[in-house]
């Protein structure tokens, strides 16, 4: 991928890079790590469901940042983050990934259906008028318009939904940025997971723990990859729009919440992501080891000087941050935030439940 990146090859160039340990398999489990600094057993989040519900916010047990930072009256947006619906009151905005759904399955009937009005989906609830016009209106993408990404319905049936996806989350930042300025911004894109489970269900069938041989012939696995590398390119062009829209002198963090090999096995060895940083809170240049999901948030809260929890199972990283500042972030022994669900008494369940379990299913995610 020489030369193919050219905005994560920027970040690296400027800043440092590490391998980033992970604490599971499951994106729900590790987005909610990334986001409180603490282990799944303090967080509560063990899965995709719960007795055959989809965890929700409501069942999270440690303050997320977006919390820690409302608290401490510092301004955040965050957009389409794991496990952050319904969505929740902050200093700012948050767009829960219930914001935007396309479906069916089909890229030439892919249809917007955010519009069904629940006022659960977004922070303020005035954001779903405010955000229509940013919902990527080629949500009703034609297969010519996707491009090298876009394998044919029978191959990769999970690309037009999440390019669309992840189009929507990109507009709706950009949009945001510009009518309602926050210190911190947090985007999740979700396109280079799905494309990879996509080639790996085409190439090797279900999910499993060990290597294995493709089921298909070697040209048709090297087309696979040259989609997964494809989206790879798409989403670089999304950080350079974001990145673009940044200030110069901005700290930027990009994480994945895990690794992927393409030998069958998926992420299911918790393969290590990637933390790059970069901006004037960090240290010029290097790569280094030793940086977890665990660390994300106590690095973010120490370098905007929020107070840091002895609840974190995290540190700030000392690899990462300008010598100094993790030295003197202030720790507290635990925020004063309700333990069980910011939202407690708000019902956690969407109409839009069984589309996700939907999604989650065809990509192989859950049986
Ligand atoms: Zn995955």
């Amino acid at each position: 991928m020489e030369g193919r990146l050219p905005a994560f090859a920027s970040l690296i160039q400027r800043g440092v890079s590490a391998p980033l340990q992970t604490v599971s398999n499951a994106s729900p489990i590790i987005w909610t790590s990334v986001a409180t600094g603490v282990r799944p057993r303090k967080h509560g989040i063990r899965g995709f469901t719960v007795a055959g519900r989809n965890v929700n916010a409501t069942m999270r047990r440690r303050p997320a940042f977006w919390n820690v930072l409302t608290h401490y009256g510092r301004s955040v947006g965050v957009l389409g983050w794991w496990v952050s619906y319904p969505a929740e009151q902050v200093e700012g905005y948050l767009v829960s990934p219930y914001m935007v759904f396309f479906g069916p399955r089909k890229p030439e009937r892919v249809q917007v259906t955010w519009e069904a009005g629940d006022p659960r989906r977004a922070y303020p609830p005035e954001l779903l008028a405010e955000l229509g016009e940013s919902v990527y209106v080629a949500a009703d993408a034609k297969p010519e318009e996707l491009g090298a990404i876009y394998g044919g319905a029978d191959r990769s049936s999970q690309t037009p939904w999440v390019w669309a996806r992840d189009r929507s989350y990109y507009e709706m930042a950009l949009q945001l940025m510009e009518t309602r300025p926050v210190e911190t911004v947090a985007v999740y894109l979700q396109g280079i997971d799905v494309v990879s489970h996509d080639l790996s269900y085409f190439a090797y069938g279900r999910n499993v723990n060990r290597a294995r041989k493709p089921r298909v012939s070697p040209e048709e696995f090297e087309a696979g990859l040259a989609r997964v590398e494809a989206m790879y390119e798409r989403i670089d062009e999304l950080l350079a729009g974001l990145l673009a829209q940044t200030p110069a002198d901005a700290d930027v963090i990009v994480v994945s919440d895990h690794g992927w090999e393409y030998d069958g096995t998926n992420h299911l060895n918790r393969n290590p992501g990637v933390f790059l940083a970069s901006g004037p809170s960090f240290r010029e240049s290097g790569r280094f080891e030793d940086v977890s999901v665990l660390d994300v948030t106590p690095t973010l809260l120490a370098l905007l000087g929020v107070p840091l929890s002895r609840d974190f199972d995290g540190l700030p990283s000392e690899a990462a941050l300008r010598p100094g500042l993790a030295a003197a972030a202030r720790w507290v022994d635990a925020y004063p935030l309700p333990s069980v669900g910011l939202t407690s008494g708000v019902d956690g369940t969407s109409p839009d439940d069984e589309q996700l379990m939907d999604r989650l299913r065809a990509l192989g995610y859950v049986e």
